[in-house]
C-alpha cells in the first residue's frame, strides 16, 4: 500500500507572494485533492536577514486570497507542527545528532577568510573553483573534538561519499536526472551559530512531515542531488521530485518586475479575480487536454496530473490573462460584481462602501452597462465616473467634435424637452422618446444622441446612452444638458 499524498508549500518569507510561486502553490493543492492527500504549508524563515513576519503574513493572505486552502500549516495547526521553521529548530538539531552518530557529517573550522582565499586563488589561476577542498575532513576526531571543547567556531558539513556514483533520481516531470558525485562538495549543513542551511532543514522538514512528493520550481533543480545525499546520509526515504518550468514573460525572458506587475497582490489590486488568476496560473504549464481553457477549481482538482505537467517553459501572457479574467467578471451576477468592485470604487473615491451598500438596485444597475469592456476592475471607476456627482467635465475633443456643429443645440433642447416629460424613467421608455426625437427633427439618431451623450456623459465614448441616463435620473439628465447648451452650436 502506497503512504497517502502529502504535499507542501514552503515559501520563504523574503518576499511577496509572486506568479510563479502561486502556481507551485497550485500545483501542489491541486495535486493534495486530486488524490484526497494533504496540502501543507511550511514558512521556510530560517534566513533571519531577509525574513520578515510582514511578508509571512502577506504570503497567507495571498494564499487566501487566491482560495488555496491549506491542510496543515499557521493559523491552521496539524499534527506535523510546528510549521515555521525557525520553531523547529531543535529538530534540525536533532538530525545533526543522528548524523554525527553515523559519521556522515565533520566539524569544519575554516574561516570565511580562509575559504574566501581559496576561492580567489582558484580564480587567479583560472581554474573553476570546484567547492569546499575537504581540509577538515581529515582532522583527527579527537583533535576535532577538543577544539570543539575550546570553543573554537565551526560549522558541520556533509561527508560526501566519494564512491557513490552519480545521484540520479526520476523527476515526475523533467524524468530521468543524473548528476555527477564529484560536483557535489562537502556542502555546510549546520551554520556556526548553530542554525541550519536551506538543504538540510528541507531535508529535515520534508522527513519528519512525512511529505511524498516535492512539487516545487526548477530553480531547485540543483539542490535536489544535494538534498538526496542529505536523507541518504539520515537514512530517510527520498520523496517524488516534480520540478516546475520556468515562467518567462512575452519576450522569452525570464518574468521579473521588467514584465509589470509580479505578485499576487498587484493582481489582486488591478482587479483580476481569484478564480481567474488560479486558472490562468494552472494553465501554465500544465492543460487537462489541448483545449479546455476555462475551468473550475473543481475541474482541476479531477483532471490534474503531475504527468500532464510540461517541461517547457512557460509564457505568462498578460492579454490571456485579461481576455480570462474578463470571461469570469462577465459570469458574476450584478451582485457578485459589485461585492468584488467595491473596494475598487471606494479607493477612486466615487462611494464608500457604506454608500454603495446603502444603494444595491442602483450600483447593480451598473454592472450589464459596462461589464463587457472590462477587463480588470482598475478600469471600472474611469469609465463609471460620470455617473457620481451632480457634474460634468464635458471632454474638450468631445465638445469640439460633437456638440459645437451647427445643429446639437437644437438636438439637446428637443432632448430635454422629451426627457422631462419621460415616463416611466427606465431605459426602454428614454430610448423610445428619444427615437421619436430623431423623427420628429428628421436627424439621424447620430446627430441626437451623440450631443447627448457628451451632454450628460462629458465624452462621445461612453457606456450604452439609454441606460446611463436612466442611472443619472431626470434631475441631474436635465441639469447636465442645461449645462452644456452654451457650448452647442
Ligand atoms: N523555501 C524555498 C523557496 O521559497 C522552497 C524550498 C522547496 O520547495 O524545497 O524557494
Amino acid at each position: 500500500m502506497t503512504a497517502p499524498v502529502r504535499v507542501r508549500f514552503a515559501p520563504s518569507p523574503t518576499g511577496k507572494l509572486h506568479v510563479g510561486g502561486a502556481r507551485t502553490a497550485i500545483y501542489n493543492w491541486a495535486y493534495a485533492r486530486h488524490t484526497g492527500g494533504t496540502f501543507v504549508l511550511r514558512i521556510e524563515d530560517t534566513d533571519p536577514t531577509r525574513s520578515t513576519e510582514e511578508n509571512k503574513q502577506v504570503i497567507l493572505r495571498a494564499m487566501r486570497w487566491l482560495g488555496l486552502d491549506w491542510d496543515e500549516g499557521p493559523e491552521v495547526g496539524g499534527d506535523y507542527g510546528p510549521y515555521l521553521q525557525t520553531e523547529r529548530l531543535d529538530t534540525y538539531r536533532d538530525a545533526l545528532e543522528k548524523l554525527k552518530e553515523r559519521g556522515q557529517v565533520y566539524p569544519c573550522f575554516c574561516t570565511k577568510e580562509e575559504l574566501d582565499a581559496k576561492r580567489a586563488a582558484a580564480q587567479e589561476a583560472g581554474v573553476a573553483y570546484e567547492g569546499y577542498d575537504r581540509t577538515c575532513r581529515n582532522i583527527d576526531p579527537d583533535e576535532a573534538a577538543a577544539r570543539i571543547a575550546a570553543g573554537e567556531p565551526h560549522v558541520w558539513r556533509l561527508k560526501v561519499p566519494l564512491d557513490h556514483g552519480p545521484v540520479e533520481f526520476d523527476d515526475a516531470v523533467l524524468g530521468h536526472m543524473s548528476f555527477p558525485i564529484e560536483v557535489m562538495d562537502d556542502m555546510v549543513l549546520v551554520r556556526s551559530d548553530g542554525t541550519p542551511m536551506y538543504n538540510f532543514a528541507v531535508v529535515c522538514d520534508d522527513t519528519n512531515m512525512a511529505i511524498t512528493h516535492v512539487i516545487r520550481g526548477g530553480d531547485h533543480v540543483s539542490n535536489t542531488p544535494r538534498q538526496i545525499l542529505i536523507y541518504e546520509a539520515l537514512g530517510y526515504p527520498v520523496p517524488t521530485f516534480a520540478h516546475l518550468s520556468m515562467i518567462n514573460g512575452s519576450d522569452g525572458k525570464k518574468l521579473s518586475k521588467r514584465h509589470g506587475a509580479t505578485s499576487v497582490e498587484q493582481y489582486r489590486d488591478q482587479g483580476y479575480l481569484p478564480e481567474a488568476l488560479v486558472n490562468y496560473l494552472a494553465l501554465l504549464g500544465w492543460a487537462p487536454d489541448g483545449e479546455t481553457t476555462i475551468f473550475s477549481a473543481q475541474d482541476l482538482f479531477d483532471k490534474f496530473e503531475l504527468g500532464h505537467i510540461s517541461k517547457n517553459p512557460a509564457v505568462f501572457d498578460v492579454e490571456k490573462l485579461d481576455w480570462m479574467n474578463l470571461h469570469y467578471l462577465m459570469e458574476l451576477s450584478p451582485a457578485a460584481y459589485i461585492d468584488a468592485a467595491t473596494p475598487f470604487l471606494e479607493r477612486a473615491g466615487l462611494a464608500t462602501a457604506d454608500e454603495i451598500a446603502a444603494s444595491r438596485p442602483w450600483f447593480e444597475a451598473i454592472v450589464p452597462l459596462v461589464n463587457e469592456r472590462i477587463h480588470r476592475l482598475e478600469e471600472l471607476p474611469d469609465k463609471v465616473a460620470f455617473l457620481f456627482g451632480d457634474e460634468v467635465g464635458l471632454d474638450e475633443k468631445s465638445v469640439a467634435k460633437v456638440l459645437a456643429k451647427e445643429g446639437a443645440k437644437d438636438a439637446l433642447i428637443a432632448c430635454r424637452e422629451a426627457l422631462a416629460g419621460c415616463e416611466p424613467w427606465d431605459a426602454a421608455t428614454i430610448e423610445e422618446q428619444l427615437r421619436a426625437v430623431c423623427d420628429k427633427l428628421e436627424l439621424k439618431p447620430k446627430k441626437v444622441f451623440q450631443p447627448l451623450r457628451v451632454a450628460t456623459t462629458g465624452s462621445m465614448v461612453s457606456p450604452p446612452l439609454f441606460g446611463s441616463v436612466e442611472l443619472l435620473g431626470r434631475e441631474r439628465t436635465l441639469a447636465r444638458i442645461d449645462a452644456a447648451l452654451p457650448q452647442a452650436l
